[in-house]
């Protein structure tokens, strides 16, 4: 059992303004316990904060200040976490802090490069590679996915999110069992093989939470979301299973509701966050404190969740996210405030060890025969009933795996029983009459007889042959045992290519077919012949279609629309940006992919001249009459050097490849993730587009009657006037977008360029129309509008 009070980290999220410094300070000096100092500006002192205090400390196991890494975050938060949650006990991560402090950056990671992968991505990579360095025992990974928003929880990882609406979807509820255990219905558990696996399972929950949500629910600030990793090991043969559950946990925003300041739903909404926050509060302050004997964990789903993290059989870390900026200030002391309480409550981790009734019925049984037999042997009962057919196709099968065992140790083991000891006896004699008559040592032993009639058969011959015959059979154990070394060598060679492959137990679904260049290609994919995870990748692909792919049924006017909405996104810079990172990671590996094949064939070459060589020296010895080689042979010594310095370039290479594989891979999900982000904020923008023309419905109608443009200087610029008018009232109703890329910042004050509006997002989604008149009406005025621009020279 370990004891250990929840550990709590600060990180301070970089500030955009350099002048916000200065409201804070690191002392780092107290060694064991740093502490952050946050300093309140003399004129906020005089208002709201009531007390005046002009700064305030607060105590942490560590602080991370602006410029901490997302892999110093790692190493040094969520590493010792996922370390224990390998030896069997439960961990819990959770971060806790006002909206857009960076939470989801610090939990799952930003949604643009690699190197700003969180914790979730991190921990599947680091727990995947140790298990895949432990063959000791057989480890199970299962991973599932929770959001709880307005006190209800959802499936993220629910396949019929693609269908349905959050509101339709089942609940997931809590259960508590009479020992006063938690189970969740509804949630799904998806078993995860490897770290590709998992990290599509991360995408497809934080695709499904972003679909799911609207501006007019902002789910993700106002939701909690828990990434859970189920862990379970055995020992080969052994019933005792380990099971551990590590919980990751990006909270909702915890900003106070009176700041909030809204009306109607989202007051709702503000309200209940703070309700489900302020019930995790209440039971951390009544963990806090000594003596008391209820914990109100049943207040709230998320307390009931996260009940064995606090306070429980865990091992807990909470990291405090801050924005130290001055408008940020009393949310940051109240955070601060917040993770002191946490820090006071004491947890008991404790082993998760288990028997697995299934195996311990099986051994049982079997031990039960055992005793069976060796009673009736002691006793010297006889059993005379005929062995059952079943009983002897058994022991058939038994004895071919025996013989068929390499392993001179191996034993035949039938139990006590005489009839099926007589059985094997029986069986083998035949066996080997068999061979005798059929075999291959037939056609020399004839010769030899033809040999002995046709000669005379004088006792001096017969010596003679008799020494021949010993001569070979020596000749023969040499060369099988020479045959055994090599064998086994070759098995060696076999077994540690296979563990630098990194996969000792999956060497079949090795992504990079021995001596297939094609292999390349499927690089980024998952293995196919892991049903779970093919499965995903289709789920993921079919979801992704759905969501960005229906363009094929988008009228061609919104396609085009779409597609300067799309040149002109901010993020399309990422997008473009990635894109061009994944080409150069695809000619990277498929270059290691080459040299990895070379280095392959080259080991092959290198194996195959040293057992020629060999051969050739026992040839040697057998000629001279000496069994063994003498002295070691320095050419052989010169050939293994060569190949050992060829299998380390070989793992060096793989491993390289290896995590240019994962690179790739969480670049095409961030890819993904973004285009359907586009996507969505598309529909959004062309809805509200269409609803505008529908407002103002005589002049869209004017620009549909349009499409056949007059061409006079005179009517060109009566409709360019129209136009613009028109375009003002219709571009007013957008908020510009605060993407960089925006033509708005360099647009002149007369006239709207209609690019600039596609680039604009809403501010707000209303169902989408669907009316391909509507359509073709926006791409007319579209259309129109930049005909004239350019003709008027305003482009
Ligand atoms: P939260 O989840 O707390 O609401 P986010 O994680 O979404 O906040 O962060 C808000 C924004 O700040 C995001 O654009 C994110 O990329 C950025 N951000 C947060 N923390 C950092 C950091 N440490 N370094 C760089 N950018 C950050
Ligand atoms: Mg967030």
């Amino acid at each position: 059992m370990v004891k250990q009070t929840i550990q709590i980290f600060a990180r301070v999220k970089p500030t955009v303004r350099k002048q916000q410094q200065g409201i804070y300070s690191i002392d780092e000096d107290e060694k064991l316990t740093p502490s952050l100092e946050i300093i309140l500006p003399r004129d906020l002192a005089d208002g709201f904060v009531n007390n005046k205090r002009e700064s305030y400390k607060f105590k942490f196991q560590r602080i991370f200040d602006q410029d901490a890494k997302q892999e110093a975050i790692f190493e040094n938060i969520a590493k010792p976490v996922a370390e224990s949650v390998l030896a069997g006990y439960n961990g819990t991560i959770f971060a806790y802090g006002q909206t857009s402090s960076g939470k989801t950056f610090t939990i799952t990671g930003g949604a643009e490069r690699y190197s700003d992968r969180g914790i979730i991505p991190r921990t599947l990579s680091y727990i995947f590679e140790q298990l895949q360095k432990d063959s000791s025992k057989i480890y199970t990974t299962h991973i599932s996915y929770l959001e709880i928003y307005n006190e209800c929880g959802y499936d993220l990882l629910d396949p019929r999110h693609e269908a349905s609406t959050l509101e339709d979807l089942p609940k997931v509820t809590v259960l508590e069992d009479p020992d006063q255990n938690i189970h969740l219905k509804n949630l799904s558990l998806h078993q995860a093989t490897t770290e590709e696996e998992a990290l599509n399972l991360l995408f497809l929950g934080d695709t499904n939470r972003m679909i799911a949500e609207t501006p007019m629910n902002q789910a993700s600030t106002r939701s909690h979301c828990i990434f859970t990793i189920h862990l379970s090991s055995k020992e080969p043969g052994s019933a005792t299973v380990r099971r551990a559950k590590l919980h990751l946990v990006d909270l909702a925003g915890s900003e106070r509701v009176a700041k909030t300041g809204v009306g109607g739903q989202l007051l709702t909404e503000a309200k209940y966050i703070n309700l489900s926050l302020h019930y995790l509060e209440q039971v951390i302050v009544a963990l806090s404190e000594k003596h008391r004997s209820h914990i109100p964990y049943r207040n709230s789903m998320m307390t009931s969740v996260l009940r064995d993290s606090l306070g429980g059989n865990c091992m807990t870390t909470m990291i405090a996210t801050l924005s130290l900026e001055k408008r940020n200030i009393d949310e940051s002391i109240s955070t601060c405030r917040f993770a002191q309480r946490v820090a006071l409550i004491r947890n008991e981790a404790v082993l998760n060890e288990e028997i697995d009734p299934r195996l311990m019925i099986l051994r049982l049984q079997k031990e039960i025969q055992e005793l069976k037999d060796e009673l009736a042997l002691v006793t010297g009962e006889q059993r005379t009933e005929a062995l059952t057919e079943a009983e002897l196709l058994q022991l058939e099968k038994l004895i071919t795996s025996f013989l068929e065992d390499q392993d001179p140790e191996s034993k035949l083991e039938v139990g006590a029983d005489m009839r099926k000891i007589h059985h094997c006896f029986h069986y083998l004699k035949k066996l080997l009459t068999d061979k005798k008559i059929h075999g291959p040592s037939r056609a020399p032993s004839s010769k030899v007889k033809d040999q002995v009639n046709q000669g005379p058969s004088t006792e001096e011959e017969y010596k003679k042959l008799r020494e021949i015959l010993q001569q070979r059979d020596n000749e023969i154990n040499i060369l099988v045992n020479m045959l055994k070394k090599e064998k086994k060598k070759a098995q060696d060679a076999l077994h540690s290519s296979s563990m630098d492959r990194g996969e000792p137990r999956r060497s079949q679904s090795s992504p990079f077919p021995p001596g297939n260049p094609e292999g390349l290609r499927t690089l980024p994919l998952s293995t196919p012949t892991q049903a779970q995870d093919s499965s995903v990748i289709q789920y993921r692909s079919s979801l992704l279609h759905r969501k960005t792919g229906v363009r094929e049924e988008m009228s061609l006017g919104r396609q085009e629309a779409f597609e300067i909405f799309k040149r002109d996104h901010a993020d399309s810079v990422t997008i473009e940006d990635n894109k061009q990172i994944l080409k150069q990671r695809f000619s990277e590996a498929k270059a290691l992919g080459e040299s990895i094949n070379e280095a392959r064939s080259k080991i092959g070459r290198l194996k195959e001249e040293i057992t020629q060589r060999h051969v050739q020296q026992v040839a040697l010895g057998i000629s001279e009459n000496t069994t063994v080689p003498s002295a070691p042979d320095p050419m052989e010594e010169k050939l293994r050097l060569q190949l050992e310095e060829e299998k380390r370039r070989y793992k060096t290479m793989f491993t390289r490849l290896k995590a240019l594989k994962v690179e790739i891979e969480h670049l095409q999900l961030l890819m993904d993730k973004a285009k359907v982000k586009l996507q969505k904020e598309f529909d959004a923008w062309w809805a509200e587009e269409a609803t505008s023309l529908q407002v103002n419905s005589p002049p869209v109608n004017s620009f549909s009657h349009m499409k056949p443009f007059p061409q006079t200087p005179e009517s060109q610029h009566e409709r360019s006037q129209l136009l613009s008018n028109q375009s003002d009232v219709y571009t007013r109703k957008i908020l510009p977008s605060p993407g960089p890329l925006l033509h708005s910042q360099e647009q002149s004050s007369t006239g709207t360029h209609l690019e600039d509006s596609i680039a604009k997002r809403p501010v707000s989604s209303v169902p989408l129309t669907g009316d391909s008149q509507t359509d073709s009406d926006i791409l007319a005025f579209i259309k129109a509008r930049q005909s004239i621009l350019q003709r008027t020279g305003c482009q």
